[in-house]
């Protein structure tokens, strides 16, 4: 998919702005792997061979995406995908602080 058609997509749920996330491209710099990621519901749409997934969540499978985002760890730099949604690194770490400072 084209940058610029990806640019113009917005959250299906809240219509809030989508973030990318680029991982592969062709050579005409078209989106081949990656993901977009809500900026308001957290939510993360894979994009897989160019087409974004962004079904609702009752019509994603779970196992289906689990291998992309092993695939994909790097680029998440160790946050956790958990309901669709990208867990900031910040928010785990502050659910399991002990307050031992
Ligand atoms: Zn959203």
């Amino acid at each position: 998919m084209k940058l610029a058609t990806i640019e113009k997509l917005c959250c299906p749920f809240d219509r809030s702005d989508l973030e990318l996330t680029r991982i592969t491209e062709d050579l005409a710099g078209k989106i081949e792997e990656g993901w977009l990621h809500c900026t308001q519901c957290k939510r993360m749409y894979p994009i897989v061979k160019g087409i974004p997934i962004m079904n609702p969540d009752e019509y994603r499978e779970f196992s289906l995406e689990q291998p992309l985002l092993e695939r994909w760890q790097k680029q998440l730099k160790g946050k956790q995908v958990k309901n669709f949604r990208i867990l900031d690194k910040a928010q785990e770490e502050a659910d399991t602080t002990d307050n031992s400072d």
